[in-house]
């Protein structure tokens, strides 16, 4: 059977032309540009809880690397190190394979470097530390004021979407269901467009990982702001349109679905043009949402402007 230096040289060693010394030694060592600060994150997926045990280890290897991207993204920096922490219950190579190749491939998609981690034996955990590099002036969370605009790119709701139809609470048709898990299991991280926005003079952000609303909530409370969101204005995944707009599980897809990983972000109104451009830069749409107001809390508008009660905020993994 390997060893763990056998899994680490065979799975996990590749070139890291970005880095002074990658992998091999006690730890790795790696420049920063001159007058750029370190954004640093840290996601764990864990088995049973973020995916199902016999989750396809490709889509993991994918997914591990898109979500701490995503962070990234979200502060509008450039992604070049990663780590990764590795609990695995056996020392399954052809799992190991398709879990490499599927991070890897992402990563070298990015520019990332893999220059160290941890291997251990234990029930299947993944955590990634993501480096990259920003401005001195990044895209934060508290940086909304009132009377910016929200935006948000790509559409919401087609993970939870996919998630509903795994856990068979709906069955949608091969073609949405295809589309939905695709969704899911390998989400796009909004890199470049993170880049392109912190070009701006100002923008507050976050990537929608635990969903719309609660997700704006994290810039509301940061900013010490409110917001009202029009709810016809929120760009619905496609497959959402087969379903009663109303409907509970639409809804609730919509505004509380995590794993989309798309990003809202608040900019002041004569910004506009410039975060079009942005998206085009980018290849990704960009829909106006609603707007920052003075007063705290979050208002979720119909076409009327009459308020909607809503109840689900998002996912929390400790509340209820
Ligand atoms: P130490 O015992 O000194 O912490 P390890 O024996 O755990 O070192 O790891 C040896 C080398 O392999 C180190 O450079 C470490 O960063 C790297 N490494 C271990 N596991 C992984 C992994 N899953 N992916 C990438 N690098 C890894
Ligand atoms: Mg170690």
């Amino acid at each position: 059977m390997a060893s763990e230096f056998d899994l680490i040289r065979r799975f996990f060693t590749r070139p890291a032309p970005n880095a002074v010394l990658g992998v091999g030694d006690d730890a790795a060592l790696v420049q920063v540009s001159p007058g750029r600060l370190l954004a640093v994150s840290s996601d764990m997926l864990v088995a049973g809880r973020h995916f199902l045990p016999d989750a396809d280890p490709y889509l993991l290897g994918h997914k591990t690397l898109a979500v701490n991207l995503s962070d990234l993204a979200a502060m509008g920096a450039m992604p070049r190190w990663a780590t990764l922490a590795l609990a695995l219950p056996e020392s399954d190579e052809t799992w190991l394979e398709a879990f490499s190749r599927g991070f890897f491939e992402l990563a070298d998609r990015f520019g990332v470097a893999l220059v160290g981690g941890d291997t251990t034996r234990g029930p299947l955990n993944l955590c990634v530390t993501i480096i990259g590099e920003t401005d001195v002036r990044p895209l934060r969370r508290d940086a909304a004021q009132a009377g910016d605009e929200i935006w948000v790119s790509g559409d919401l709701g087609g993970a939870a979407l996919g998630l509903a139809h795994l856990q068979g609470e709906i069955e949608l048709n091969e073609h949405d269901a295809a589309a939905c898990l695709s969704r899911l299991h390998q989400p796009e991280p909004r890199v470049v467009l993170g880049l392109k926005l912190a070009e701006l003079p100002r923008v507050a952000a976050i990537d929608i990982s635990d969903g719309l609303l609660a997700d704006l909530g994290h810039i509301l409370d940061r900013s010490g702001v409110g917001a009202e969101v029009e709810l016809a204005c929120v760009p619905a995944h496609p497959a959402l349109a087969s379903l009663p707009p109303d409907a509970a599980l639409a809804r609730r897809c919509l505004l509380a679905g995590g794993d989309d990983y798309e990003l809202c972000f608040a900019t002041p109104l004569r910004d506009a043009a410039s975060v079009l451009a942005a998206g085009a830069a980018a290849g990704v749409t960009l829909s106006r949402i609603g707007r920052i107001t003075g007063p705290t809390g979050l208002r979720v508008l119909d076409r009327n402007g009459v308020q909607l009660l809503i109840k689900e905020r998002g996912f929390d993994h400790f509340a209820g």
